[in-house]
């Protein structure tokens, strides 16, 4: 497949489970998605849960509904542990993105400079260098982002995951990949 290109692009499309049952039901009953299935866990959380939501709850009220929190964490993630994005307010509501919600006591570790040592380029499964995306995308450099195939990453979060330096490569990277997409509209717009 090329890259940048999707698997609709195939002619293939794929679907989640909960994607399926959304479909089915909509086909059956003509309801739009209304809920979530969201997952929600972490330290913090007192009694964590798999809860069917309504869009628009809030994460406080998602966090209240499984019994509150020890004690306020420093974290909370949309998303699970790889690939979450920390979110600044407890307020915002749940979409139809939303899979789960992390409450965490530890705090995000102090993020210090790359020391070239190639573990995010060995954990890629698609075989990119997660350091190059990040330099590039730091540095505003589109056209070795893509170079480097930033529209390949399939954002698992590993090479943050495995980085000694605690350098959140998939957050720039997601980052550059959505620079790059609204360059892309901006182009095509204007
Ligand atoms: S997030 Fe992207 S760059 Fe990082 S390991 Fe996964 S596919 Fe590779
Ligand atoms: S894993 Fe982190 S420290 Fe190692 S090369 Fe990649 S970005 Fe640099």
């Amino acid at each position: 497949m090329k890259e940048g290109t999707l698997p609709v692009d195939m002619g293939v499309v794929t679907f989640n489970v909960e994607t399926g049952w959304d479909i089915y039901r909509a086909f059956v009953t003509g309801l739009p998605v209304t809920e979530r299935l969201v997952t929600v866990s972490g330290d913090c959380v007192k009694s964590p849960a798999n809860l069917m939501v309504p869009l628009g709850t809030s994460f406080h009220q998602v966090l209240q509904c499984c019994g509150g929190l020890f004690s306020p964490p420093n974290r909370i993630l949309s998303g699970g542990p790889m690939m979450g994005e920390a979110i600044g307010d407890e307020n915002i509501p749940v979409t139809k993105c939303v899979g789960a919600i992390l409450a965490l006591s530890a705090p995000k570790e102090k993020e210090s400079p790359c020391i070239r040592c190639g573990r995010c380029v060995r954990a890629c499964p698609l075989r990119l260098m997660p350091l190059e995306l990040y330099q590039a995308v730091k540095t505003k450099n589109h056209p070795k982002a893509e170079l480097y195939s930033i529209r390949s990453c399939n954002e698992c979060g590993l090479c943050t995951y495995v980085c000694p330096s605690r350098i959140p490569l998939l957050e720039v990277i997601r980052g550059g990949k959505g620079a790059l997409a609204a360059k892309e509209e901006g182009g095509t717009n204007g």
